[in-house]
């Protein structure tokens, strides 16, 4: 790696760790010389797994990718990446909902920390229709996922 790595954060719910999600961190491992895909731990969000697997999820889905890290924080996302060291944000976008969302928190991280920059990864036809959200509505209701989520991402698991 060189002296002044370009270090990316992928900031995330991730609850699941989805296909849409994995295929922007595979793009992002590719662009950055690391990759950080933090999970954000948020008092007022109540997630419907853990963190801890969560966090096992996306390692064990990434494995193969050697400048991969996965992290929890809490707190503001651009505080998180100046403590990585990492100028540069990953957010993938979907469609203008999406849209509309990052372009507020872009402007607004800018404003905080203009020196990290946000890079939107436009999302893959194949993917776009996936949102973490709706398939958790659909485990609740016990419906099959597997065409959404990483085949390492056993959300059935107790
Ligand atoms: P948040 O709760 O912050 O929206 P998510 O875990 O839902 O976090 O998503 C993290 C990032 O991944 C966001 O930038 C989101 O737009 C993006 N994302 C979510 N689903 C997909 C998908 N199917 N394809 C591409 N990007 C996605």
């Amino acid at each position: 790696m060189s002296d002044n790595p370009r270090i990316a954060v992928f900031p995330g719910s991730f609850d699941p760790f989805t296909k849409g999600h994995e295929h922007i961190a595979r793009r992002a491992a590719a662009m950055f010389d690391k990759i950080i895909v933090a999970i954000g731990q948020n008092s007022q969000k109540k997630s419907m797994y853990s963190l801890e697997r969560r966090i096992n999820w996306v390692q064990s889905c990434l494995a193969d990718l050697n400048n991969v890290e996965v992290h929890a924080y809490s707190g503001l996302t651009v505080d998180f990446c100046e403590s990585c060291g990492a100028k540069y944000m990953v957010r993938g976008l979907r469609n203008s909902v999406d849209f509309e969302y990052e372009q507020t928190i872009s402007q607004m991280s800018h404003d905080l920390k203009p020196e990290i920059e946000t890079v939107v990864l436009f999302t893959h036809p194949r993917y776009s229709a996936i949102n973490s959200r709706v398939v958790r509505e659909i485990i609740k209701n016990k419906g099959d996922v597997s065409a959404f989520i990483p085949s390492s991402v056993d959300v059935y698991e107790k």
